[in-house]
């Protein structure tokens, strides 16, 4: 299915059927808790989405007239686009959605539908100006009172609450810190005064955390052992108290258990929608273990020391000893929240840096989603369009789709789990830019090592040359074909975009004998031409980017990201689109979730559950608005 500039995907669970009745039971009431989420992000990304959605949704229900007007399909198109970004702005973009239908046809079609629309909602819609941009990061301006984001409440400007959290910080424990600020809205008082409104049971989303409360406890009975009953009790007590103890605690118990086929994630967990990166939106998912891929990452995490001992990194930035990394290729069983329908494919959790550096994180690639993402990809021109030459193409073709997995595999195992700060250096010093260095890290760590004649020796990669092909076709995405998801006039915006698009143009500036962009025939393509000397800038900025991260070295970070990683050159940017527009396909990808079934006994009880794949993507949509929300 398409519309705007989105196709929707199906993703298939592979081994589902295999799990015993009391796994799929397990999995069934998780993917409840799961779904159960979703209002609570809808609510996070802007304070009127969720009336919007529900005036939107009821017109799209009561509308009589004909479904093939002009402005029906507009309309029709604007509500698929909110429902896929949670919200009225872009996911990617984070630019609020121009509507394409008429405001005279639709006061006129609300008032036939017999519904109300406030003043407030109608200029949300029509009026541009107004709730611009979900997370503005344009540096020099205000970007709480300038981000139409919910995480702060009206007059709460950006210097306020950097030094609410400065003071907080620096009253709380240094070595150990609690995620500050989390799980609350920052509120501002008549008097002035600055409160948490805290997202819990009897607090700010108590009726959905109940909810999943519930849920959670029905699992709780069925879960595999009792480590997993462990781990359901802290996030319960966690959801109940909203004590950020609590949930290290939680995070701790859950990064250790190794145990069990099924795992997930519920909860306050990515940071990305806050402009100050402190507020974590709410994302869940239910995953089943891949046994045959992730042997491929064990054997990677079984060699982390290696790795982490041959780095270009400053041995003081090494960890002396990488603990528990840990790596499972799953299958998504269910996605919501902030995963759903746009999803990471690779995961990296817990956050908390010192959680990371005492037990470890955990790390999954999501496997049915890559699959189906690559099962899309074929045949879709791209490659053909913006590939230099033949043999490249080539390369490509035979190495690239497994060298892709490859790199999310060392991005996400080995990555983000290594290095560490030079001792007092605040985790968050890097503000604004940290989590662009952060992804450019793990990136990093991932492109010098695909490159490496170990993963040769470890059966890892067929041929010593394989990792040309990823080279080339990543330093094409971040110098070109990334390009395809900015609009006109646009800078990029995005954390993992901004972190290629650093990458790519470091190298190419830093090493010009490697790589260059050369035109032929009116259109521009990268030439690289020597691989060797492209992985020695790759080391150089690799060995940077760690030290900037371990010494928390703000100035260098701001400097890099706003040399390289931000502007867009308007003249390749317009040359890129309109080749991109020729090939006719969506730039961004979501997922459809399959739809679990309850078999239920005589008395009503849950005995099993069953998967199926046919829902519509509308139908989809409206049922979980209709059946998750309070
Ligand atoms: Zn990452």
């Amino acid at each position: 299915m398409r519309f705007a500039d989105i196709e929707m995907l199906r993703y298939d669970v592979r081994g589902f059927n295999n799990l015993s009745p009391q796994q799929r039971r397990y999995i069934y009431h998780l993917t409840e808790a799961t779904l159960w989420g979703r209002d609570i992000l809808w609510d996070q990304n802007c304070h009127i989405n969720l009336p919007l959605r529900h005036l939107l949704e009821q017109l799209y229900l009561l509308y009589k007239g004909e479904r093939q007007s002009k402005d029906f399909l507009a309309f029709q198109e604007y509500l698929r686009r909110m429902w896929f970004s949670n919200g009225i702005h872009h996911h990617y973009g984070m630019e609020k959605f121009e509507p394409a239908f008429s405001r005279d046809w639709f006061i006129e079609t609300i008032n036939e539908c017999k519904l109300n629309i406030s003043e407030e909602l109608l200029e949300v819609i029509f009026n541009p100006d107004i709730l611009a941009k979900r997370v503005n990061q344009a540096a020099g301006e205000d970007l709480l009172l300038t981000s139409a984001m919910n995480y702060y409440g009206p007059g709460v400007t950006q210097h306020m609450a950097e030094s609410f959290y400065e003071t907080q910080k620096a009253k709380g424990d240094i070595e150990r810190p609690i995620m500050y600020g989390m799980n609350s809205r920052l509120e501002l008082a008549s008097d002035g005064q600055l409160s948490e409104n805290v997202w819990r049971k009897g607090g700010m989303y108590g009726p959905i955390i109940e909810h999943i409360i519930e849920h959670l406890t029905y699992a709780r009975n069925e879960a595999e052992n009792d480590h997993q009953r462990q781990i359901i009790d802290l996030l319960v007590s966690f959801y109940q108290t909203g004590d950020l103890g609590t949930f290290d605690k939680y995070t701790i118990a859950w990064v250790e258990n190794q145990e069990g086929e099924v795992d997930f994630i519920n909860g306050f967990t990515e940071v990305y929608g806050d402009p100050l990166g402190l507020k974590a939106s709410w994302e869940g998912y239910v995953n089943i273990t891949d046994q045959e891929a992730t042997r491929r990452t064990r054997t990677l995490s079984d060699n982390a020391q290696w790795f982490e001992d041959h780095s270009p990194v400053q041995n003081e930035y090494k960890k002396p000893v990488v603990k528990g990394v840990s790596a499972r290729v799953v299958e998504a069983v269910m996605l919501g929240g902030d995963l759903y329908p746009s999803s990471a494919i690779g995961i990296n959790l817990p956050n908390s840096n010192w959680v990371r550096q005492e037990h470890g994180s955990k790390s999954v690639t999501i496997g049915n989603l890559t699959r189906a993402y690559a099962h899309a990809a074929k045949g879709s021109g791209m490659r053909q369009e913006f590939v230099i030459d033949k043999e490249t193409l080539n390369l490509l073709e035979k190495y690239d789709d497994a060298l892709d997995d490859l790199h999310t595999d060392l991005h996400e195992c080995l990555g983000h789990g290594s290095g560490q700060l030079r001792p007092g250096t605040d985790p968050d010093a890097l503000k604004a830019y940290g989590s662009t260095i952060e992804e450019a890290r793990a990136d990093l760590f991932a492109l010098y090592y695909l490159a490496d004649p170990k993963l040769t020796e470890l059966g890892l990669t067929p041929t010593a040359d394989a990792y040309k092909a990823a080279y080339y076709s990543y330093m094409m995405n971040g110098l070109i074909t990334q390009l395809v998801r900015i609009k006109p006039g646009s800078q990029i915006e995005e954390a993992h975009m901004r972190n290629r698009a650093l990458i790519a143009r470091w190298c190419m500036a830093h090493c010009n004998k490697a790589m260059q962009l050369v035109r032929r025939e009116n259109k521009t393509y990268l030439s690289i031409s020597d691989y060797d000397l492209l992985r020695q800038a790759v080391a150089t900025l690799l060995r940077e980017i760690q030290r900037i991260k371990s010494e928390g070295d703000l100035q260098a970070a701001q400097e890099l990201v706003e040399q390289y990683a931000i502007q867009v050159d308007a003249t390749l940017h317009s040359e890129v689109l309109e080749r991109y527009e020729r090939l006719r396909l969506a730039p961004y990808k979501g997922f459809i979730n399959p739809v679990l079934k309850p078999i239920l006994n005589s008395e009503g009880h849950l005995v099993d559950a069953d998967i199926a794949y046919d829902e519509g993507y509308d139908e989809q949509m409206l049922r979980y608005s209709r059946e998750y929300s309070v």
